[in-house]
């Protein structure tokens, strides 16, 4: 049996059958069902946040493990209806970079032979993805992050990182003339 509807499409009621019944839908996809929770327009925040209980009930161990495939969505799905501050923001990248190791100790997987994941490290300081594991195409990996850092800060990072080099080479190729013409 297929689910036939987009999650985002679906009631309520219909919500809560499927996840009781998901077992009988071959296209049923735990992952979406979460996504579609945050951004979901039929249901009001109430229903939302009743939903969100009984989903992360019935498949606890995927939600936790959403931390490591999909933390940007574990923490839209935590924070359904909360407006976060900036501190809140990085508590809560906090909280995933030490639930990330807890979960790849558990399963006895290290930093290293967990090929698909790498830690994020694009050179700026503060950024609050330090650290935390981002599986390789994902939103979250390097190339593809750039809508969910609001302020741009990577775009800003990278474009001085360009300018910086560009100036390096060329005052490089400056002191090369000089020297030539000293010659
Ligand atoms: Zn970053």
């Amino acid at each position: 049996m297929k689910v036939g509807k987009q999650f985002n499409m679906l009631t309520y009621g219909e919500y809560l059958h499927l996840i009781e019944n998901h077992k009988k839908f071959t296209d049923f996809n735990t992952l979406g069902l979460f996504r579609s929770i945050v951004e979901t327009t039929k249901l009001s925040l109430e229903e939302k946040l009743e939903l969100r209980k009984v989903a992360v009930a019935a498949f606890a161990k995927t939600f936790d493990f959403l931390q490591l495939k999909d933390p940007k969505t574990y923490i839209e799905v935590s924070t359904l209806g909360e407006t976060l501050t900036k501190a809140d923001e990085s508590q809560a990248w906090d909280d995933i970079r030490q639930n990330q190791q807890r979960i790849l100790e558990s399963k006895r997987l290290s930093h290293r032979n967990f090929g698909t994941y790498s830690k994020h490290d694009c050179g700026y300081d503060t950024c609050h993805l330090n650290g935390v594991m981002i599986r390789q195409g994902s939103r979250l990996a390097w190339s593809g992050e750039m809508g969910f850092h609001s302020d741009n800060r990577h775009s800003w990072y990278k474009g001085l990182k360009a300018e910086r080099h560009k100036r390096d080479r060329k005052s490089e190729q400056q002191i090369m003339a000089q020297r030539i013409l000293e010659e």
